[in-house]
This record gives C-alpha cells, structure tokens and sequence, in this order.
C-alpha cells in the first residue's frame, strides 16, 4: 500500500511571528509513524521554523524558481532549501497558477514542470497541485479529467512515485467550506490514476499518492480517508488549528 500523506499549507498566514509557536505545536502533535507529514510556511516564516519539527515532519516551501541563486529578487532557490536541508517542495497551487481573477495565469503547467525537472535534479521531492474550477466542474467528470491531464501532461516524463506527489485541490472547494464528497474525491483521483496507468506506467499508478485538498478538516477526513484512491490531504486553514493532528490521525 501507499503510505498516506498530509500538508498543512499555511499560506500567508499567520499575521504575527507569536503565533508560529502554537502553530509548530500543532505540527509537532501529529503522531507520524504511519503517515508522512509536512508543512508549507509562509515564505517569510520558512527560516523561522524549518528547524523546528520533532516528528520528522519536513517543511516544504510553497514555491520555488527554476535557476538557482543569482539574480532573481523575490524568488525562493531549491540550492537554498537543499542548504537547510529540506527534502520537499509544493509547487502548482491555484493560488500561485493565478487562477483567482488575474488577467492571464501567472504559472503555466509548463513552467511548472520546469520547476519540477530543477526540484528533482537537486535531490528534493515535489508535491505538484492541480485541479479544476468551478465552471469545468459543472460540466461533469470528462471535462475535470480533460483538464487535469492538461496540467498533468507535461510532467508525464518526471511522474515517478518517489519523488512526486499528487495534491488534487479543486479549486472551487478551496477556502470555501465546499469539500468535494468521497465520491467525487474517489473518481476524480481514480480517474487521475487510470490516466496514468495508461500513459506513464501501471507501476508509476500504482504507487503515486494523491493527496486531496479543498476544505479539509477533522469532520470530514475520516469519509475522505477511505476512499482507496485517496492518499492524504492538502490542508489549508484546518492546518493552523489543534484539529490537524486529527485530520492526519484519520487517514494513518
Ligand atoms: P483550505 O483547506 O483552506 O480549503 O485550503 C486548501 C488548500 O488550498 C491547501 O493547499
């Protein structure tokens, strides 16, 4: 079996540098013997905390660039996470793809499996998001898959169950309290898998974990946990609460 996976993705939170210690304890009390954990820091708080983990949770960056160091203001460099020692990285979010109102996407699927090709040639590991917006969603499952293999096409070259994740966030359950049911979660993810049977390998299916993200929460971890193609979850705002260590308890 797949050994599950939980991330909790603090986006740009929280407000003040007093609350990263409560926020750390509550990492620091999910029991991780039977699930892999890790954080996603703000990147001004990275430095703060990537120390700071007990269970072997690893903190992973919320982004990186595809050159390294130099001349790049603003950007994060997988050089510079390997030098802390960091073994992960979450690229593709919604949040950083732009689909949130921007006039063209800030990150293509190209881009990022250019940041993927550059994570993975440094030794680290890479948790790579995708997922739909509302509008495809209310076409039905074709267009969802249709979609999705759009951003899964060009990293069908570097799928590789060591080294990468699956983090199926739809976009229109993300921050709104609208969790996909078990059964959406479990088609699309299998839908995901089949799709990479076919086109990677059976193997590379077999073993590849697909996290789900959008809502997440101890309440409904436990349905979503059984779903066989259910691998983990990426957790965004249940992630800055006590209730993580649940939402990892529920799915180990
Ligand atoms: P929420 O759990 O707040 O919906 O966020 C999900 C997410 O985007 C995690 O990356």
């Amino acid at each position: 079996g797949r050994r599950p996976i939980v991330g909790g993705n603090w986006k740009c939170n929280p407000a003040e540098i007093s609350k990263l210690d409560g926020l750390v304890a509550n990492i620091n009390a999910c029991d991780t013997s039977g699930c892999d954990v890790y954080v996603c820091p703000s990147p001004l708080h990275v430095g703060l905390v990537y120390n700071k983990f007990t269970n072997g949770a690893c903190v992973a960056p919320q982004n990186c660039n595809f050159k390294g160091c130099g001349a790049y203001t603003g950007e994060m460099a997988v050089d510079q996470m390997v030098d802390m020692g960091m073994k992960w990285c979450l690229i593709g979010h919604s949040e950083r793809r732009g689909e949130f109102g921007l006039p063209t996407p800030v990150e293509s699927s190209e881009l990022l499996a250019t940041k993927c090709k550059y994570i993975l040639e440094k030794g680290m590991k890479c948790i790579y998001a995708i997922g739909e917006p509302l509008p495809i969603r209310e076409k039905g499952i074709d267009a969802v898959l249709a979609y999705c293999v759009e951003q899964l096409t060009p990293f069908k070259d570097i799928l590789d169950p060591e080294t990468v994740v699956l983090a199926y966030e739809p976009v229109w359950s993300i921050g709104t309290g609208v969790t996909a049911t078990p059964e959406q979660a479990q088609e699309t993810h299998a839908a995901i898998r089949k799709w990479i049977s076919e086109n990677v390998s059976p193997a590379c299916a077999e073993g590849i974990r697909i996290q789900y993200g959008g809502s997440a929460n101890a309440k409904n971890a436990p349905e979503l946990s059984a779903c066989a193609d259910v691998d983990g979850f990426l957790v965004g705002g249940a992630s800055l609460k006590p209730e993580f260590a649940e939402i990892v308890a529920a799915i180990a």
